[in-house]
């Protein structure tokens, strides 16, 4: 078995934003500018933000948080994301899901400017994903196939399962693996024996949020995991949503928990910053 060391891969896709925002600097005079939206006080999302802010720091990117009460109105972040859409110094938006329930987050969503979506979840993005287009990918399901790529493991005509339907994490992993040809399967909740469908896969890919959920019984042997839950264990560590002490032992490649597709969502978000940012340069030339 060998790990996925997605910690490993993120420092070297870090060191290459580094050297893409000093070209971006030396031609355009400025650095690429990420935005956070922060709605509240859950714990885990500004873990998340404190993490992505760090990041951005680290590359010499310029970066803002807008922190904002639990009970902040729709119309007050819509103009906080207009400001944003026309700030030329913000080249990527971010909003830190869940929102609260009286916010309607799809309507946020549509309003963030589709060239400044880096986290690739405006339905415009999100079509020219299915439809095999250049656009913004989401971060997680983006970090996975840069992990697959970098330890060159073949993903045409294998047979893909994922675990996990969300908008963020298994349709678009979902999509991507199609769009690299292979056969690709989504469980959900409702899937009937699910056992079934992942002594299939050839490549597992699991985020759902349950702890332990894939056993060593429900993987074929050899079998490629990529574990992107993230929960927290009652003794306060970090673990996925497969159970890897026992699985680890039939796999042949396998993601930890932490260090697997965490790091590389973290990654992804500074590429596609990058990208936006010289995307958006050229626009305004
Ligand atoms: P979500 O709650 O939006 O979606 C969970 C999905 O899992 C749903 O499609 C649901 O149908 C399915 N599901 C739930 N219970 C199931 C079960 N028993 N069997 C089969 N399917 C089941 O969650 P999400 O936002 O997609 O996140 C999923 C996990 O991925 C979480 O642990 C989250 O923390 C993690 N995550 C990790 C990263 C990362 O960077 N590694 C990024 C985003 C999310």
């Amino acid at each position: 078995m060998q790990l996925l060391d997605g910690k490993a891969l993120s420092t070297k896709i870090e060191t290459i934003v580094l050297s893409g925002v000093k070209e971006f600097k030396k031609i355009s005079g400025s650095v690429p500018g990420l935005a956070v939206v922060l709605v509240g006080h859950d714990p885990a999302s500004a873990a998340y933000v404190s993490m992505k802010k760090k990041a951005c720091d680290r590359v010499g990117f310029y970066s803002v948080t807008h922190e904002m009460p639990e009970d902040i109105s729709q119309e007050a972040i819509e103009n906080t994301i207009t400001m944003m859409n026309n700030n030329p110094n913000i080249d990527g938006i971010l909003i830190q899901l869940p929102l609260p329930p009286q916010i309607d987050t799809t309507k946020i969503l549509e309003l963030v400017d589709p060239s400044k979506d880096v986290d690739g979840f405006h339905p415009y993005n999100v079509g020219r994903l299915t439809t095999g287009l250049d656009g913004f990918v989401p971060c997680t399901p983006l970090g996975v196939m840069e992990l697959l790529a970098e330890y060159n493991i073949d993903i045409k005509g294998k047979n893909c399962v994922v675990v996990g339907a969300s908008n963020i994490v298994g349709k678009p992993m979902a999509a991507l693996l199609l769009n690299a040809d292979a056969t690709v399967e989504i469980c959900h909740i409702f899937t009937d024996d699910l056992k079934k469908h992942t002594l299939n896969a050839d490549i597992l890919l699991v985020g759902v949020g349950v702890i332990n959920l894939i056993k060593e019984d429900m993987v074929k042997q050899d079998a490629i995991i990529i574990d992107i839950g993230i929960n927290r264990a009652d003794n306060g560590k970090l673990v996925g949503d497969v159970d890897f002490e026992n699985v680890s032992k039939k796999c042949s490649y396998i993601t930890p928990v932490p260090g697997g597709v965490g790091p590389m969502t973290i990654a992804m978000l500074l590429s596609n910053t990058l990208k936006a940012a010289n995307a958006n340069a050229l626009r305004r030339v």
